[in-house]
């Protein structure tokens, strides 16, 4: 493969993407949390458990992609102005996915990283806009997509010179059915040998499963992941969308505390 601007022959040290004061690809192990949709109740309130779960970032989706037309599409503006009050009224920063090309410039004024879903890993229009993003782009690995193709999707990003890129593992489509997808944490440390970008792991979208969340995102940690995306909220039951794999805020606290004393054996903080 050619030089790419995302490879570490290209550049040797870690890129670090910063979010005010949350640097993701240094030392400390950075945590994104929330419901899947930002409609699940009172996103305010959610945000202060999340806050209060020990969460770096507050992760929701206003426009969702979902596998059925006739399922909830997401709240679209109205949802973005919620998130942008949660973050006023919690200090969080938040992070919200975007589908459509033509949606950058509205979603990149309310959130603080604009998230690409797997299924849009290889909208290469969406990516070359994505290029002049002002805000953090968070990259997740398309449904079967290869580590060379998930690497030639964020070189679309960075083409142009835009640095802050984050890479994100959320599991892969495999012959398994007791998860609903399969995580494949050894990306990981091949993604660490061949690129230069921040990467994460969610647990969440990977297994489908609430119980299998904490295991795997320790896991993740283990093998060298910066940080975890993870569905949660102080009643799962409420949840729209991937009601399974939501965990509670109790749990959220606990994973938080266990990657603690993962990463500190890891070396990391
Ligand atoms: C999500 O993060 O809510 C989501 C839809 O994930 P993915 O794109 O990984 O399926
Ligand atoms: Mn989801």
């Amino acid at each position: 493969m050619e030089k790419l601007k995302v490879s570490r022959d290209f550049k040797k040290e870690n890129t670090i993407v910063k979010v005010n004061d949350i640097s993701i690809g240094g030392k400390k192990i950075v945590t994104m949390a929330g419901p899947c949709t930002v409609d699940a109740g009172n996103i305010v309130e959610v945000a202060e458990a999340i806050k209060d779960s020990g969460a770096d970032m507050l992760r929701a989706g206003a426009f969702k992609p979902r596998s059925s037309p006739y399922s909830f599409q997401g709240s679209g503006e109205k949802g973005l102005k919620a998130l942008a009050e949660a973050r006023e009224k919690t200090g969080l920063p938040v992070i919200t996915e975007v589908m459509d090309s033509r949606a950058v410039k509205l979603i990149e004024q309310y959130t603080d990283i604009i998230q690409v879903g797997a299924r849009n890993m290889q909208n290469f229009s969406l990516l070359k806009e994505l290029a002049n993003a002002k805000k953090p782009v968070l990259l997740k690995r398309g449904l079967s997509a290869t580590v060379d193709e998930l690497l030639l999707a964020a070189e679309y990003i960075a083409m142009n010179g835009k640095q802050d890129i984050i890479l994100c593992e959320r599991g892969i489509r495999t012959f398994n059915t007791y998860t609903r997808n399969t995580l494949d944490l050894s990306i990981i440390p091949e993604l660490k040998k061949r690129t230069h970008l921040p990467i994460i792991v969610d647990p969440s979208h990977a297994t489908g499963v609430k119980d299998f969340v904490l295991p795997m995102g320790l896991a993740a940690i283990a093998a060298g992941a910066d940080g975890l995306l993870i569905e949660a909220m102080p009643d799962p039951e409420k949840a729209i969308s991937d009601k399974a794999q939501t965990i509670n805020t109790a749990e959220l606290k606990k994973l938080i505390e266990e990657t603690r004393k993962v990463a500190k054996v890891m070396g990391r903080e």
